[in-house]
């Protein structure tokens, strides 16, 4: 049984970029019969604000977007993701880290605390163990992707030097406890996928399909953001941002039930 979910951060009210994840991630689950989530992914508790979540509830619904299921939070599952930290750490995947952001960087992370803490540092974030090799997935949109976690992002962190959670463990716990099938998101997710697939593949849980749709630009061709403030969508013309919503995604109807049998010709149905 298909399983999809639309998964947005409450940083900020609906921008276009998320409208079409949203409609996207619809489409393929009713084109698939299945059954369409709603996720507030606000496990960064302190860049998400509860007046956003419930604005974003209120916007999908003006388009028709309604959850089958009840909408979960990520802020209140906190026990689910300790238990698969707990899980990851009894197997010895995980390892503690003292590095400040500023000495990690930006870049792939050094891996210096995987021997063991510098003597008399406290840790501060907790870290996945990355297997060495290439991680590869087919993309239904993209065709095939393969992602040198180790050498690209390196041992990544877990559980954050603030005490949350990072969105990658979280993302795939809720993913696997929702039994989400099929995940239909942004390509700017794309480069995240490999991430996800070895914590899955260390926790023991299946993998989902993934569809990453093309990206909303904004003017200056940057990724559209909450915090970079993009425009809201158009709540008082429903209609007429579901257009250019589905526009974006080369469907020619005007309403979402119009649009489902062009989408399954586009992506035909996937196992
Ligand atoms: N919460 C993420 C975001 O708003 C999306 C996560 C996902 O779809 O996996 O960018």
């Amino acid at each position: 049984m298909y399983r999809g979910r639309f998964a947005p951060s409450p940083t900020g009210p609906l921008h276009m970029g998320s409208l079409v994840s949203a409609v996207a991630s619809w489409l393929d689950a009713r084109a698939h019969s299945g059954a369409w989530l709603v996720r507030l992914e606000d496990v960064d508790e302190p860049r998400c604000r509860p007046q956003c979540a419930a604005s974003i509830l209120r916007t999908l619904s003006r388009f028709g977007l309604h959850s089958d299921e009840e909408v979960v939070l990520q802020s209140r599952r906190k026990d689910l993701y300790r238990d698969a930290l707990d899980s990851l750490s009894r197997n010895g995947l995980v390892y503690p880290c003292a590095c400040s952001r500023k000495a990690a960087g930006n870049g792939p992370y050094s891996g210096a605390c995987r021997p063991g803490l510098p003597p008399g540092r406290l840790p501060r974030a907790c870290r996945f163990l990355v297997p060495p090799g290439p991680v590869a997935f087919h993309d239904r949109a993209r065709g095939p992707f393969t992602q040198n976690v180790a050498r690209d992002a390196g041992d990544f962190v877990l559980l954050r030097a603030d005490g949350y959670f990072a969105y990658q463990l979280a993302v795939v716990v809720d993913d696997a406890a929702q039994r989400i099938t099929h995940i239909v998101r942004g390509a700017d997710l794309l480069d995240n996928t490999p991430r996800q697939l070895l914590l899955q593949q260390a926790l023991h849980l299946p993998s989902p399909t993934y569809l990453h749709h093309e990206l909303v630009l904004g003017p200056a061709g940057a990724k559209l953001s909450k915090q970079t403030r993009a425009r809201p969508v158009d709540e008082l013309d429903p209609p007429a941002a579901l257009r250019r919503a589905l526009a974006f995604l080369k469907l020619r109807a005007a309403t979402l039930d119009e649009a489902l049998p062009e989408w399954s010709s586009r992506w035909p149905a996937h196992p």
